[in-house]
């Protein structure tokens, strides 16, 4: 079978196809023969070797999807034929997190030495090779299944992106009435939290890369929309909400707009990030942190109950990814080429099988 492959850590052009013998899967373990394949930052880190604990040599692709193709000794749920969506990270199913449904902080593979500044702690092609392969190994405990209702194509949006939406909002416990904005919002886990936040009874005020991507956001769910290149972001932020500013900002571009999301927050209000794409440092004001009653809030990936919540949610028609470019598996280049423009509203999809 073919995977895209790297053997050292730098730029994308470290990728390449290579022939692989195919491998059995281990106890409690299956083959999934990938259908499609998302592609995230979080693959560019593995790359590049922000993530340095990687083994080598690495297939990347942490968000995928497929069909079981062969299940190994003790895998009771899941039978060849199976359509399944990739949990993407590691998780023990054992520690005090994984017992109370957080899988996505597992302590297992726990490393104190670099705990406080651990970027992606577990993530899937950390220790496994990841969904930019014809074929890809998982423990069946990352395995959940996709109703038929539910194209390999929309799916392929969800174990990842659509998750972290999720998980972020569930971090922020929205209630109906109050007001969220999204920075970021047509992007891959922005324009799930748009919709999201709608369907917890929120006005959602979307910050979108451009006017034009305006139409589509609004038909996402979003009530009011601002484009970042007409500039005057705050200010439209506070116009939009009485002049006290939002209850929740949901803000994964970090250090570039740390700054204007805090200071358009309404008293009490609460800040989440699950992300840092513009860079990870920030100065803050602890002054403003207190007298205002702001709540800072970390988010990342999610739980397996996020992505059993967002299958259920597109399978239904209540949320939709949006796909803003597929491209063949040789083409992978092109799609890593065209994800590092960002801009663009929505995900981007390698069709793999
Ligand atoms: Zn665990």
């Amino acid at each position: 079978m073919r995977a895209w492959q790297f053997s050292g850590f730098g730029d994308i052009d470290k990728l390449g196809i290579r022939e692989i013998g195919q491998s059995c899967p281990g106890p409690g373990e299956v083959r999934v023969t990938v259908s499609f394949a998302g592609i995230n930052h979080v693959d560019r880190l593995v790359v590049n070797g922000r993530l340095k604990w990687v083994s080598l040599p690495k297939t990347p692709g942490a968000e995928y999807v497929g069909t079981v193709s062969e299940a190994g000794e003790g895998v009771h749920d899941f039978h060849r034929g199976d359509r399944v969506a990739v949990f993407p990270k590691m998780f023990c199913g054992r520690c005090r997190y994984c017992l109370a449904g957080q899988e996505g902080v597992c302590l297992s593979g726990w490393n104190p030495e670099r705990a406080p500044v651990d970027l992606s702690t577990n993530m899937l092609p950390s220790s496994m090779d990841g969904g930019w392969a014809e074929e890809a190994l998982i423990p069946s405990r990352n395995l959940v299944k996709l109703p038929e209702s539910l194209g390999f194509r929309e799916a392929a949006c969800l174990p990842l992106s659509a998750m972290t939406a999720s998980h972020i909002v569930s971090r922020v416990r929205p209630s109906p009435g109050e007001s969220a904005v999204v920075v970021g919002a047509n992007g891959g886990v922005g324009h799930f939290a748009v919709q999201l936040l709608k369907l917890s009874g929120l006005a959602v005020i979307a910050i979108a890369s451009s006017a034009s991507q305006e139409e589509a956001m609004k038909s996402l769910g979003a009530d009011f929309v601002i484009a970042r290149d007409a500039g005057n972001v705050r200010e439209s932020i506070m116009s939009q909400t009485g002049g006290y500013g939002a209850d929740i900002i949901v803000d994964s571009i970090g250090q570039a707009t740390f700054r204007e999301s805090l200071n358009s927050l309404a008293p009490c209000g609460r800040y989440v990030t699950a992300g840092t794409l513009s860079g990870p440092f920030s100065e803050l004001s602890l002054m403003q942190l207190y007298s205002r009653q702001l709540e800072l809030i970390g988010s990342t990936t999610g739980s397996r109950r996020d992505l059993e919540a967002v299958v259920d949610l597109a399978s239904r028609g209540k949320m939709k990814g949006v796909v803003a470019g597929e491209y063949a598996f040789e083409e992978l280049p092109a799609a890593l080429e065209e994800h590092a423009k960002g801009g663009r509203l929505g995900k981007i999809l390698l069709r793999v099988g």
